[in-house]
């Protein structure tokens, strides 16, 4: 059997779904890995550092798509026409954005191939080495930061020079989940002064550990967290008055980093033109939510924008800006996937295992996930039949 590596396609698309270092955990597994020329380039990992590590390259992608039984990709193959290419009964691994590309699902569906979406992963324990959301949040997290740091008009740390001093900059970080407990954690070592706000009562405890000041907002958040520990969507009253309440913080800071999410579910307008025509000009908003709209009412997403002197980055997988280490972690979590599905050197699709059938996008011509069904109306809940 052959797990092959396809170059990704989509725009500004760096990273690489394996890298190296993983080849040999899959070759244990009793299969070969093949790799189209050139596909790791851009996260730094040439042709030859997969060879070193048993893996064989492929001419073209062609030739790739006629013999792999398995493709590896970072996003799902979208506009191009790669997915018109799959082989019924191919296997294709990724974040296939099952909730957002109508299209792409139905064209995976029509091309017979059984996809799993990474985005649909239980979040059980046993599935911790192969959370791709939580691996590309971290690095999408840390490099926010960063690239408010090279578009900000001012330093983070305080300054105590013979020139006098320079105040820290404020930094104030929305959604203190993955990727933003790791902005937390990097604008704190770059010396800013950072506040944090997250629906979910638990999260306070975690701001505070990294040196971050957590904003008191009086709201009532006792219900935000459902029982797979995300937060729940909470209305539009609940994020108007969040909206109100925080408009001084956000008036105050010098980088805004949003983060807040619902799965499923459209992202929370959270920062109102009213609070960026608050900010100080040279102000920067990183806005890591716009994958699913945004959290501030002027974000376009894919986009950077510049309005009442404040910079609004509508930033999508920001993790490919750092494709080396991005991939490194993107691997680790499809190696450890592939290995719970492939058992004596094939793939056992085992639906009891709930991370398999979790992740199940399309089989045999068909959507399957109960949740993308839903979305798009291809099945009633049971509160809506029942
Ligand atoms: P996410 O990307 O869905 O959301 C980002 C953050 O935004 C969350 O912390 C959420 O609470 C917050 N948010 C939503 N609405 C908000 C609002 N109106 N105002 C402020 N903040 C708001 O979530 P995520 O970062 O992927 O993870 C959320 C939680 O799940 C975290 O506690 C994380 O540690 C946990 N998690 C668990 C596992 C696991 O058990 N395997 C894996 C990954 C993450």
């Amino acid at each position: 059997m052959i797990i092959g590596v396809t170059a990704e396609s989509a725009l500004g698309e760096q990273r690489v779904a394996l890298v190296p270092s993983v080849v040999p955990t899959l070759t244990k597994l009793g299969v070969d890995v093949v790799v189209q020329s050139g596909a790791g380039v851009a996260a730094g990992f040439p042709d030859d550092t997969y060879i070193e590590q048993g893996a064989l390259i492929a001419a073209n992608r062609d030739d790739l798509l006629g013999s792999a039984d398995i493709i590896a990709r970072v996003r799902a193959p979208g506009s191009d026409s790669t997915a018109d290419q799959f082989r019924t009964g191919q296997v294709v691994v990724g974040l296939l954005d099952p909730l957002g590309s109508t299209e792409a699902v139905q064209s995976l569906a029509r091309s017979g191939v059984t996809s799993f979406a990474l985005e649909l992963l239980p979040r059980i324990t046993r599935a911790q080495s192969m959370d791709v959301l939580s691996s590309q949040a971290t690095v999408a997290g840390y490099k926010s930061v960063i690239k408010a740091a090279n578009m900000l008009n001012r330093m983070y740390p305080l300054m105590m020079t013979a020139a006098g001093t320079i105040t820290p900059a404020h930094v104030l970080v929305v959604g203190a989940g993955v990727a933003g407990l790791q902005a937390i954690a990097t604008a704190r070592r770059l010396g800013s002064v950072v506040q944090a706000y997250d629906v979910r009562p638990a999260s306070r405890e975690q701001v505070e550990s990294l040196g971050a000041r957590f904003a008191e907002l009086e709201l009532e958040t006792a219900d935000a967290e459902g029982a797979d520990g995300y937060a729940e969507a909470l209305g539009d009253d609940f994020y108007r008055k969040q909206g109100e309440l925080m408009a001084k913080l956000v008036s105050d800071s010098d980088v805004v980093i949003t983060t807040a999410a619902v799965p499923g579910a459209k992202a929370p307008i959270l920062i109102s033109t009213d609070a960026v025509r608050g900010m100080r000009p040279g102000s920067v908003i990183i806005d890591l939510a716009a994958e699913t709209g945004g959290n501030c009412e002027l974000t376009s997403p894919g986009e950077t924008i510049e309005t009442y002197g404040v910079t609004i980055v509508g930033t999508v997988q920001l993790a490919t800006e750092v494709p080396h280490d991005a991939s490194q972690m993107y691997a680790r979590n499809v190696a450890a996937f592939l290995t719970n599905l492939i058992d004596d050197g094939r793939v056992n699709l085992n639906l009891e295992d709930e991370i398999i059938r979790g992740t199940l996008l399309t089989h045999d011509g068909e959507i399957v996930a109960e949740r993308v069904r839903v979305t798009l109306g291809l099945t009633t809940t049971e509160s809506e039949s029942g």
